[in-house]
């Protein structure tokens, strides 16, 4: 059965898109620990990050890495925070995280933002890219 995120990178699931090449794909999560939050995830369905070809973690590091610096210029931070955690969907995933601060980065508190705010944001992003 198709993951959560392959039915996102094929429409079938709505999300606010950022970014997409043929090989990855980047959207805003849902559940944000901070404001432009992004999730930035291979095409290819793995459950674990270190199970990749090497090929494809590399590109997939390179493409996060032009989606933070688009998160730099577009939402307020002095960081993007990388983290790699897995434990809720079973589809490769890198969170990247704009901070000011280390305590910035608490997965146990996630932030609400409408629906408007969300579209601004992943907007913004998509637009320094
Ligand atoms: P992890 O697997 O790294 O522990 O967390 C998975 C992340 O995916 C969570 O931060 C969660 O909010 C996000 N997430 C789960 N389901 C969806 C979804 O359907 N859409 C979006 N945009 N994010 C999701």
């Amino acid at each position: 059965m198709a993951t959560i995120f392959t039915k996102i990178i094929k429409g079938e699931i709505p999300c606010y898109k950022v970014a997409e090449d043929d090989d990855y794909f980047a959207f805003l999560d849902i559940n944000p620990v901070q404001k432009g939050h992004v999730l930035v995830v291979p095409k290819i369905e793995e459950d674990y990050i270190f199970r990749l070809d090497d090929e494809t973690l590399s590109g997939l590091m390179v493409f996060a890495k032009k989606v933070a610096l688009a998160i730099e210029k577009a939402v307020s931070c002095t960081r993007v925070a990388v983290a790699v955690i897995g434990m809720e969907v079973p589809h490769v995933h890198i969170h990247l995280i704009p901070i000011q601060k280390e305590s910035d980065l608490n997965f146990a508190q996630k932030k609400e933002f409408e629906a408007g705010e969300m579209a601004k944001t992943a907007k913004a992003i998509a637009e320094q890219l």
